[in-house]
């Protein structure tokens, strides 16, 4: 490898593409003749401007986004919007949520500061390891939408089909999968994304929001940022935005773009995911944590018999030259994230050092 660079398994922040690494080097003291590098410039700029309008058309090109839906570059990651769903949405003050993991739980935590949460759907009942059933969910008139964690970064799980909102607004946690796969944008209202797990530099959230979710009537106590309306309203330069995570998460849009689209990451990913599951589901040491059917493509939490394995097949793994492979410390185990970025090379890797821990261990 050309950098000698480790295969970084981490749920984020997580690998980026080579290639998009290289050309933000090139640019780093001097971008495009400015005479200065992206972090250096005037949000206000021209050029800066136009790093901001490119990120935005290539991203709508990318995923399809329809002329109806504003998309909007907001600091403040993943967290900032589990309170601005709810300050902004919940207009009758209920909203449903399916709790499917430990971030759903904080997005229903947070929803109840402003309102009534009723929970429609979980799979607590067997440690989160599977997508409940969301054809037939009891979601009452008056609620204002329904919220679900796409891709369980933690878990592992992921829909595959979306829930029966019936016929409300749906608002999608895609922090872990974003980009990962095609989507069709007009299945929702909503669709957020902390852009630190399969796009870019942490520090930001990309959201896709419907126009007419977007509300001037506001109660008094919301602040200024914290309205979708003011980002709408001013392109994501009310204030001074991550300008330096725009242009990033810019790069990686067009790197997409160039390659494939999201059809062609898609069978990327279903690929990668696969020799990982076929080896987990042979082998007699390590489990997978997640019922077949709703597995993610991105994130695969996977156990062996015992915490002290657990622990020790991390470390082995760190001495090969593996990084990030442990569990998140609420479940524990084993986890690699292989999202976009992560090399075909790098699954492959790992499994054949699994293999071998195996078959030293048997
Ligand atoms: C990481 C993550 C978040 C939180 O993102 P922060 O930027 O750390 O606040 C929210 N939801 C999901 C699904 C995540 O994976």
């Amino acid at each position: 490898m050309k950098y000698n660079r480790t295969y970084n398994f981490s749920a984020g922040p997580a690998m980026m593409p080579e290639p998009v690494l290289e050309e933000i080097a090139a640019e780093m003291l001097n971008y495009r003749g400015s005479g200065m590098c992206v972090m250096e410039m005037s949000h206000r700029s021209k050029v800066f401007q136009q790093i901001r309008d490119e990120a935005e058309a290539d991203l709508r090109r990318l995923m399809g986004i329809p002329d109806n839906y504003k998309v909007l570059f907001i600091q403040g990651g993943g967290t900032v919007q589990f309170a601005m769903v709810a300050m902004n949405l919940m207009k009758n003050g209920l909203a449903c949520y399916v709790e499917t993991g430990a971030w759903s739980k904080k997005a229903i935590a947070e929803a109840k500061k402003y309102g009534e949460v009723k929970i429609v759907a979980s799979s607590a009942d067997k440690n989160f390891s599977y997508i409940p059933d969301c054809s037939g969910l009891d979601i009452p008139e008056n609620a204002d939408y329904v919220y679900i964690c796409e891709n369980e970064t933690i878990n592992g799980t992921t829909y595959f089909n979306l829930p029966d909102t019936k016929g409300k607004v749906l608002v999608s946690d895609q922090s872990s999968m974003f980009l990962s796969r095609p989507c069709d944008v007009e299945k929702y209202g909503l669709i957020w994304a902390g852009v630190q797990k399969n796009v870019g530099p942490a520090g930001m959230a990309v959201v896709i929001i419907r126009e007419d979710l977007l509300r001037d009537d506001l109660p008094g106590f919301v602040p200024t940022y914290m309205s979708y309306k003011t980002h709408a309203d001013n392109d994501s330069l009310y204030n001074t935005p991550n300008c330096w995570a725009i242009y990033c998460c810019g790069k990686v849009f067009r790197y997409l773009l160039d390659n494939g689209g999201l059809e062609a990451m898609n069978a990327r990913n279903e690929e990668k995911a696969k020799i990982l599951y076929d080896f987990l589901d042979g082998s007699k040491l390590f489990t997978g944590a997640v019922v077949k059917e709703d597995r993610s493509l991105m994130n695969v939490p996977f156990v062996t018999p015992s915490k002290e394995q657990d622990a020790d097949v991390v470390a082995a793994s760190k001495a090969a030259g593996f990084d990030n492979l442990k569990g998140h410390k609420s479940v524990g185990g084993l986890r690699a994230s292989i999202y976009n970025a992560m090399p075909r090379e790098g699954v492959e890797a790992l499994v054949e050092f699994l293999k071998k821990y195996e078959a030293e261990h048997a």
